[in-house]
């Protein structure tokens, strides 16, 4: 295989063969492709993109590139979620716990922070002693005794993906529709799932703010997962404003826990039943939208879904006195709050600026590998349309010094904006549904 020839036609405007592209696969996989001939084809497909059949067999191949989980008769139907990632959302906290105590059993294979946005394993990691790095033999037992378990992308899962995705993460090749698909569903198709259900984000705090393109990778996923027996369904939810009041890893996983009792701050409640709702019928356990929220609520109404979250932290090692206790999570030396500068409507709460903030704080990841602060961040009560007096509190900043206080305030300036008149053009929270 001749990789030159092959990124050539690709960056003329021709396809592969398939056989063409389970070598290319292979060969990432087993690192006879090099990082420099793989990162020029991920540019070629950034601006040639792929046919739909280039398509399939990249996301077969790999899939295909690692062990997958394979679940016997006993185990109840399979669903997860896959959020496109944003402030605040800390809803996969809430849902793996609260599926699993409706009856359906959930593997949910996650991610950390990403630029401006946060991970589910950072949020997780926040509990003392959780253990994410579990192998997939450990998260497939857990999911038999246990009806779920939260865990980070394996060694063995999808090796391919790993490489193509970090060196993607450094070509500036992340933001394709083709790329993000076949990385995204090769991974979901490696869990052996009967459902899977999208929250894809739209709005500033995005990766992909447009509508237009945030469909496109809706229709782009759930035509993945249909054709390999995971219908797959999507919802584009709001992200031009944080989700929830929390933004900060150990702060998100105190308000999830709050969620879980069903005390979780409105928005927050609203998604999470949406999506829920969307996992249950995925999974066959109710037929129609009304049985499956009152079987939510009804979950979460009992202490039910509290205690399997409990059961959960238990089983991979972590404290679950965390859930009585909420202290027991790692605590900011520092607090400030910051309070509405004028009378009038929030006409904005801009996500970017809060991720971009924990960022600076020491909440997220300049580079791979970097250690982060679970317990900086903020929580921010303004939402917008929300009518605001002058000094009123809108947000409480959680810093490790008195320079992080400072970050936090410039991010809430620029965050959050206060006009005569309240907002027009807010996203409806939970879009349109597509299937
Ligand atoms: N998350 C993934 O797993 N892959 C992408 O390409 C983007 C987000």
């Amino acid at each position: 295989m001749l990789m030159a020839q092959l990124i050539a036609r690709k960056r003329d405007g021709g396809a592969l063969l398939p056989d063409e592209w389970r070598a290319i696969v292979a060969g990432v996989t087993d690192g006879t492709v090099t990082d420099h001939h793989a990162a020029a084809l991920l540019m070629a497909v950034f601006f040639r993109g792929l046919t739909p059949e280039e398509l399939d067999v990249l996301t077969d191949a790999m899939r295909d590139s690692g062990s997958r989980l394979a679940f016997g008769d006993g185990v109840p139907p399979r669903v997860d979620k896959h959020s496109t990632g944003g402030i605040g959302d800390k809803t996969s906290l809430i849902l793996a716990p609260l599926v699993a105590a409706c009856g359906l059993a959930v593997p949910m294979i996650s991610g950390r922070g990403l630029g401006h946005t946060g991970g589910t394993l950072d949020k997780l990691e926040a509990i003392p002693g959780f253990r994410t790095d579990l192998t997939l033999d450990e998260a497939q037992r857990q999911v038999e005794r246990l009806g779920c378990v939260m865990l980070g992308q394996t060694a063995d899962l999808t090796p391919a993906d790993r490489r193509l995705y970090a060196l993607r993460d450094a070509t500036g090749t992340v933001e394709a529709i083709p790329l993000i698909a076949a990385s995204i569903m090769s991974k979901k198709l490696a869990e052996d799932l009967q459902g899977l259900v999208l929250d894809i984000k739209v709005g500033s705090g995005a990766f992909l703010p447009e509508p237009a393109r945030a469909r496109e990778l809706a229709h782009t996923m759930i035509g993945l997962g249909a054709a390999r027996g995971c219908p797959t369904v999507a919802l584009l939810t709001a992200m031009d404003r944080p989700l929830g009041h929390a933004c900060g890893n150990a702060l998100e996983t105190e308000e999830a826990f709050l969620a879980l009792r069903g005390e979780g701050p409105a928005d927050l409640m609203d998604v999470t039943r949406a999506l829920a709702v969307e996992m249950l019928l995925a999974g066959g356990l109710e037929r129609d939208a009304k049985a499956a929220r009152d079987r939510i609520d009804a979950t979460l109404a009992s202490g039910a879904a509290l205690e399997r979250c409990a059961v959960l932290i238990e089983a991979q090692g972590g404290n679950p006195a965390v859930l009585d206790d909420l202290a027991v999570l790692p605590q900011a030396p520092h607090t400030a709050v910051w309070a509405a500068p004028r009378d009038g409507y929030v006409t904005e709460v801009a996500p970017r600026p809060i991720g971009e903030a924990i960022v600076r704080l020491g909440g997220g990841r300049r580079q791979l590998g970097d250690d982060i602060d679970s317990a900086v961040g903020f929580v921010i009560t303004a939402k917008p349309g929300q009518r605001v007096e002058r000094g009123e509190p809108l947000a409480t900043i959680h810093a490790r010094n008195d320079e992080g206080l400072r970050i936090g305030r410039d991010a809430l300036e620029a965050a959050i904006a206060i006009g005569d008149e309240p907002p027009v053009d807010v996203l409806m929270l939970v879009g349109e549904r597509i299937t």
